[in-house]
């Protein structure tokens, strides 16, 4: 079988941010996958998986109330290397748009203090595996990723 492109990215030169993976085209429109990339990989310690099931949790929780985005959010969800999550979305958004989507979800994600949404058994799978107090430190410190950030044209390097 052949290698699926996002396996030829180089994982070693990979920082925190936020990059463009693929489009695919969807009758006349193009659903777009980004990768959000919370940590740099294969260096930094992997996120536990409560926290980053709690950042999936606020975050789906917060694109799909989006005033303007939420009908065109198609999935939010972790990768499985556990050093970041994939943000689908329907059609072309500017880049700058997109970083000011991320950040806003990410601040709400850093600030949040009331019960995490859907966490009752009946809710999720694993209603127990979640950490609110990580996955705001989580979300603080790569906001101040996304803050340092100027190349926002959202290519994976080299
Ligand atoms: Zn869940």
């Amino acid at each position: 079988m052949e290698k699926i492109k996002s396996f030829t990215v180089n994982h070693l030169t990979l920082v925190p941010g936020i990059y463009e993976s693929r489009r695919d085209p969807v009758g006349n429109s193009v659903v777009v996958t980004y990768d959000i990339r919370l940590i740099k990989p294969n260096i930094s310690p992997v996120l536990g998986n409560p926290e980053l099931h709690t950042i999936e949790h606020l975050g789906a929780t917060f694109l799909r109330n989006h005033p303007v985005y939420k009908d065109r959010i198609i999935y939010f969800g972790p990768m499985g290397c556990r050093t970041g999550l994939y943000l689908l979305i329907s059609g072309d958004m500017m880049n700058e748009q997109l970083f000011v989507l991320v950040k806003d979800m990410f601040a709400f994600i850093s600030t949040y203090d009331q019960e995490i949404p859907g966490t009752q058994a009946i809710e999720c799978g694993n209603y127990r595996d979640h950490n609110l107090e990580k996955a705001r430190k989580v979300a603080g410190n790569f906001l101040n990723d996304l803050y340092m950030i100027e190349d926002t044209s959202l290519t994976y390097p080299e």
